[in-house]
């Protein structure tokens, strides 16, 4: 991982102004602006082709703050209530800086997603659920219209969606029509790619400065130069189970919404300079179940004990199974509620799971499910009485979905089905430059996307990824351009 010296390069293959690591969305961003402030720009791409995790991705990007979108669908929104909500949802340990500067940023930035051709349709999904069901451009995302953010902060939904019909998320998902625009805004810009290149080193001056990357092309050593700047943008280390073990071990074999060529590499090319790293134990955690039914039923833990509202956004229910319940959660519902959930959803089969026991009572429901005696019951009870009552008094679900849960029971077996991606990475400042553990700008180098510690420190919402990839990528490229 130690650094090339650039006196030891002899001839470079190739030459730009600024150098990019990764053509997915961070990538992307970053050549757009960088071309546009006046840069050549070469960026270098390990796949065969643009895209990375984002190009498969829902597509939702976390923006507020009063976009065109949300005032078109009817929402009022202001940055102040979007940096309250985000300082709340992403902590424990949000960077303020970040998040009062993406948060001031937004409207301006969704006007540039709009400008760089990106499509949005103005029509608001208010089910519950993890995707919209077709083309809706605005979603709820993070849990803002649920307890405890509900009460701190008026909610507005932030997720804003590119419009893209026949979405395949993991395949071809919203997240494509946000790349396909701005990798062809960056072609009309000039912006230059090799595909099949694979970065695997930094090079530097005798001083320090970043000023070019080895990388390895069809079993070739390649050099390339870099004039002004280098931007890493490679992604998380989801895939390397190295790092995962020493930094985020529950995500061990379940990696998820990442792609294999996240193996952390920005993350330690950039520490062998010094570069500082950040919230690498934090993860965005999936619950493999569609929301509709969570919403109509009681999570419980393997002692039988709900331990969250059930109305909110479900990645901070997977979050919640993952690491505060060892990944042993149920979901208990009874056949009015799984007839209902099961007749409006819209999710996929595999969204939609079967119970693995169904019990005429409480005490045989928890008897065949191995629960403690007596806990499943007593949890029951006071929900139950609650409900009754319009009220969660514990957990503070909303009213509009709480009934008693009556008559035979059924209860889905939840255990283990989380995965995630890792949301730790290097430490970057307000304009994406690698910071060095004494806090100073590392010279030449910028990063953006899941290689960097972002908006999310701990807690996580729908579209922070792709959001503060493509608005600090855009910083990054900015910077790099600038840079002398
Ligand atoms: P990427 O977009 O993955 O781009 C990194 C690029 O770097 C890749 O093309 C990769 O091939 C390339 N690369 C890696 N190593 C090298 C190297 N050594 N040299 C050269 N190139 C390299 N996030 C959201 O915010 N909203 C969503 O709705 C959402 N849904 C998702 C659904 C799915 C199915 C998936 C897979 C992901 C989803 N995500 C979502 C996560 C999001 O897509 C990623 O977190 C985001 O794309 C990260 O941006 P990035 O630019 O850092 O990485």
């Amino acid at each position: 991982m130690k650094p090339y010296a650039a006196a030891d390069i002899g001839t470079w293959d190739h030459t730009a102004d600024v150098v990019i690591a990764g053509y997915g969305v961070a990538g992307a961003a970053a050549a757009v602006e960088a071309a546009r402030a006046g840069a050549d720009v070469l960026v270098l791409e390990r796949a065969g082709g643009w895209g990375g995790a984002a190009a498969l991705a829902g597509g939702f990007i976390y923006l507020g703050g009063g976009t065109a979108l949300q005032r078109a669908c009817g929402f009022d929104d202001s940055p102040e209530e979007m940096a309250t909500f985000l300082m709340a949802a992403m902590g424990p340990g949000a960077d303020a800086a970040k998040i009062s500067a993406y948060s001031e940023g937004s409207v301006a930035h969704f006007d540039w997603l709009v400008e760089c051709g990106v499509p949005f349709k103005p029509v608001f999904y208010g089910e519950p659920a993890w995707e919209p069901a077709g083309d809706e451009g605005l979603m709820y995302s993070g849990g803002e219209n649920a307890h405890p953010f509900a009460e701190l902060v008026r909610p507005a939904p932030r997720g804003h969606l590119p419009q893209m019909e026949n979405k395949r998320t993991g395949e071809r998902g919203g997240g494509y029509m946000l790349m396909k625009p701005l990798v062809e805004t960056a072609e009309r810009l000039g912006v230059k790619a090799h595909y099949g290149m694979r970065i695997e080193g930094l090079v530097t001056e005798r001083d320090g400065t970043v000023c070019g990357v080895v990388a390895r092309s069809y079993g070739e050593r390649v050099t390339v130069r870099a004039r002004r700047g280098v931007v890493l943008a490679t992604g998380s280390f989801t895939y390397n189970e190295e790092m995962l073990a020493a930094h985020a071990p529950l995500l061990l074999d379940r990696p998820g919404s990442a792609v294999e060529e996240h193996d952390g590499l920005a993350v330690r090319l950039a520490q062998a300079l010094g570069a500082g790293i950040a919230h690498m134990d934090a993860c965005e955690v999936a619950l493999h179940m569609d929301p509709q039914y969570l919403i109509r039923g009681i999570m419980v833990n393997g002692r039988g004990q709900r331990f969250i509202n059930e109305d909110t956004y479900p990645g901070r229910i997977g979050q919640a199974a993952l690491f505060q319940q060892a990944n042993q959660t149920f979901l208990v519902l009874d056949e009015e509620g799984f007839e209902e959930a099961h007749r409006v959803s819209p999710a996929p089969e595999m969204l939609q799971l079967r119970p693995s026991w169904v019990c005429e009572t409480a005490a045989e429901l928890a008897a065949e499910m191995g629960l403690p005696p007596g806990a499943l019951e007593a949890t029951l009870e006071v929900y139950n009485r609650h409900a009754a009552e319009g009220r969660d008094s514990l957990l503070h679900k909303a009213a509009r979905w709480l009934r008693p849960l009556r008559g035979p029971l059924g209860a889905v077996d939840l255990r283990g089905m989380t995965s995630g991606f890792a949301l730790g990475g290097l430490t970057t400042g307000p304009d994406a430059e690698v910071l060095h553990v004494d806090g100073e700008p590392i010279p030449g180098l910028f990063a953006a996307g899941r290689a960097t510690a972002g908006i999310a420190a701990w807690g996580y919402a729908s579209g922070a990824s792709l959001g503060d990839g493509s608005f600090f990528g855009r910083r990054a490229g900015r910077r790099a351009a600038l840079n002398r």
